[in-house]
């Protein structure tokens, strides 16, 4: 460690790793299709952290102080921790290498899986949409500093002129975030080895240092969120004890540690109380922290750039925050609020996108020079104040433009009373919907999509090149309606659906319909792995110009007499897999995209259609990191569906689908959604979630998924029909729906139509012992 302290003054969390044209993510999937070899596959990778590299660099973060980030990661960043400490599963010690390393293609196993390998699991990354890989920690993992692939990451770009400052996620962290493997005793918790990984990561900031390195980045959200710290006794302790720990290595590098996601409230002060030398706040979902002494001598990274949003900061309110830190901190750097991994690389790229509304945005790069800027006031503000009015012009144009605020919509807001959140009680609703449908027991149906076909796909894309013409694409579509209508038939289910051919993507589809969202052309964003998403961008009020499914499902009824099932996204997931305008609460833009909802629930009623749908598979994913902010969340999400779906009659019958089977925490919300039929996840735990749902006295409707559309697997007529005795078992047989786990739209038709036949067997079976 040298004696100065490096003088940055700006810098940021981390940055997209997908590559600006998705190379990353290009190059992986040629290597897992044997296009590849290992060799090319990782220039391609170090291409993109080449890339990275100059490309902050030439955005004004500078090459020597340690201010742009290396944090690459071919998949994940909590499988890279995994792996640098030797928290392989036992499965596949077979990929680590003698020296301890394990190479891309080893790396791909244990992410993805070998046969009867289960992959590690997979789960959402706090509140955001990103999902990292669940590391398996038991009594007997043997922790060491395993695979350097960071450290010589480091290096390539200290080779290439650029000091970078290595970012990798934090042991305490990394046990929280871990689950106990296979074969641990009861009760074990994974946190309770955190002084045997200490070694590992002590290790690892040694071999940093040799290499160069000034400043390290542990990155600790697991400390903002109320679920990843739940039941650990003694946490504050615990953290104390872990950094005092490597502040004591000797020679090591500078320590930042992060915590982005939200405050650390309390857990600040035990890590501030170590010797570290930097501490990353985030405050946009954060506060300066109350009191701010806690800070002394300390570099402050003032997260005040949002990492997880697309809007353009405003600058002035950005400089003050970071200011109130000045006296306390021995330097005070601008920063963001999270890593960059949440948005989308460039919107200069956008050209398709009105300017105005680009005006109003700030990308991955908008973001790095948005800090650099800051980092130039702290020093002179009067050196930058071109800038920072130019903060304030694009938000005073944003505020006043058309589409942003719509009378009509307020107007209609504000007039809303209680009775529009309100159906009839159930019982009422339950008779009209028997005698409209008139459907046996144990009723059949799925959860919308059926397979996208490269037939759709191409059909698809030559409609949005502009080869095919929108005729001729409806009637596309309609023929493949008429297909999956067909199979429905021959199979026997009992409530149809259209299959949602006309659906790119159940977000994105709604976004276009809608007015006050945008869509990009080049906005990806890393889901997980090699997987990315373009979420839309909703900007303004919304309004719905016309019906979006309606012409669909009424050629839908108008091909078969069995009850059709319209199918909406609902308000909640709409938000959560968009950005949304950050000038209002949440809670109003979800009204606004419900009462849009309404009116199309009001016109498939209207059309005939007896069942609609609204999907809400992200009800949980916005569910806050802390419990004290759970209620209010709770409220306005719940109240948004029910704006949506609370205008249908009482024999229509309105079912929702959730995607998890995680049920506990949310179960009282789920009931207040007052949905007459539930669909949702259960094969995978083999129905257990159907305790809980009967315990909480669930009283409607309640589809247990029976088969996993995940893998291709074909569940046979007995086992589905296992899973529904057990579900008769433990509610109400009049409840009880038969669906598969989710929509169809991943698998090939082969195994979909064989598991639907057996599905529809194994219904029949059951209801002839009821
Ligand atoms: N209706 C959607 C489908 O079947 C639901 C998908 C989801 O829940 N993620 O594809
Ligand atoms: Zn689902």
């Amino acid at each position: 460690m040298t004696e100065q302290l490096p003088a940055w003054t700006a810098t940021v969390l981390g940055y997209p790793r997908t590559g600006a044209d998705r190379e990353a993510k290009k190059a992986l999937e040629a290597l897992w299709a044997g296009r590849a070899d290992l060799a090319s596959t990782e220039r391609a990778l170090a291409g993109v952290r080449a890339a990275t590299v100059r490309r902050l660099n030439s955005l004004g973060l500078p090459a020597h102080d340690a201010s742009i980030p290396s944090a690459f990661s071919a998949y994940d960043q909590v499988l890279d921790a995994a792996v640098a400490v030797g928290a392989v599963p036992p499965r596949f010690a077979d990929v680590v290498g003698e020296d301890g390393r394990v190479d891309l293609a080893g790396y791909s196993t244990i992410a993805r899986g070998r046969g009867a390998d289960a992959p590690l699991e997979m789960t959402k990354w706090f509140d955001t949409n990103y999902h990292y890989l669940v590391p398996e920690i038991g009594p007997g993992t043997a922790f060491r500093f395993a695979d350097d692939r960071g450290v010589r990451e480091f290096s390539e770009a200290l080779a290439d002129g650029f000091l970078t400052r290595p970012v990798v996620v934090g042991p305490v962290t990394f046990l929280l975030l871990a689950k106990a493997a296979g074969g641990s005793p009861e009760g074990f918790a994974p946190i309770s080895r955190l002084d045997d990984l200490l070694g590992a990561y002590e290790d690892l900031l040694t071999a940093y240092a040799a290499a160069g390195a000034e400043w390290v980045q542990l990155d600790e959200p697991a400390l903002v969120s109320d679920s990843a710290t739940a039941g650990v006794e003694g946490l504050a302790g615990l953290v104390r004890a872990a950094y005092d720990r490597l502040a004591a290595v000797e020679g090591r590098p500078r320590l930042l540690v992060a915590t982005p996601y939200g405050d650390p409230g309390e857990l600040l002060e035990p890590l501030a109380a170590t010797a570290v030398e930097g501490l990353a706040l985030d405050l946009v979902r954060g506060d300066v922290p109350a009191r701010p002494e806690l800070l002394t001598g300390k570099t402050v990274v003032g997260g005040v750039v949002d990492g997880h949003n697309v809007w353009r900061a405003d600058l002035v309110a950005a400089l003050a925050r970071l200011r109130t830190l000045e006296g306390p901190a021995a330097r005070v750097v601008a920063g963001t609020s999270t890593s960059l991994l949440h948005v989308p690389h460039d919107v200069t790229r956008e050209t398709a996108l009105d300017e105005r509304l680009r005006g109003w945005l700030a990308f991955a790069d908008q973001k790095v020079s948005e800090v650099v800027v800051l980092g130039r006031a702290l020093g002179d503000a009067a050196a930058v104040r071109e800038e920072l009015s130019a903060s304030a012009r694009a938000r005073a144009d944003r505020t006043g433009a058309p589409g942003v605020v719509r009378p009509e919509v307020r107007e209609r807001l504000a007039a809303l009373t209680p009775e529009a959140f309100h159906r009839s009680d159930y019982a009422v609703r339950r008779l009209a919907q028997e005698e409209a449908l008139g459907l046996p027991a144990l009723p059949t149906t799925t959860i919308g999509s059926f397979p996208q076909t490269a037939e759709i796909r191409r059909a698809r894309a030559a409609w949005t090149r502009g080869d095919l013409d929108q005729g001729a694409y409806e009637e596309f579509l309609r023929a493949e309606i008429d297909r999956v209508v067909a199979l429905q038939e021959e199979l026997g289910l009992d409530v149809v659906v259209h299959g949602e051919p006309e659906r790119n993507d159940m977000v994105q589809y709604f976004a276009e319909q809608l007015d006050g969202f945008a869509v990009t052309a080049h906005g990806w964003v890393q889901s997980y792995g090699s997987r990315c998403v373009r979420p839309p961008i909703l900007w303004g009020d919304v309004v719905r110009p016309a019906p979006i499914t309606v012409p669909w499902s009424t050629y839908t009824a108008s091909r078969t007499p069995k009850p059709v099932k319209g199918m909406l996204t609902g308000p909640v997931t709409i938000l959560a897999w968009s950005f949304v305008r950050d000038d209002q609460p949440l809670g109003d833009t979800a009204r606004q995209v419900a009462l849009a909802l309404r009116d199309e629930v009001a016109d498939l009623e209207a059309a005939g259609i007896g069942v609609v749908q609204v999907d809400e598979p992200a009800l949980r994913e916005l569910l806050p990191l802390r419990t004290g902010d759970q209620p209010a969340y709770l409220d306005w999400s719940v109240g948004s569906f029910r704006l949506a779906t609370a205008g249908a009659g009482d024999a229509t019958q309105i079912h929702t689908h959730l995607c998890y089977s995680e049920f506990g925490e949310v179960i009282d919300a789920i009931d207040g959604l007052d949905a007459d039929v539930t669909s949702i996840e259960a094969a995978r735990s083999r129905m257990e979630v159907l305790d809980d749902i009967a315990r909480a006295g669930f009283a409607r409707g309640i589809g247990p998924g029976v088969y996993d559309i995940h893998s291709p697997r074909v569940p046979s007529t007995e086992e589905i029909a296992g899973l529904l005795r057990a579900a008769v078992a433990s509610v109400p047989a009049r409840q009880v729906w038969v669906n598969p786990d989710c929509g169809l739209k991943t698998r090939g038709y082969a195994e979909t139509t064989e598991s639907l036949r057996n599905l529809v067997e194994a219904a029949r079976t059951v209801r002839a012992e009821l």
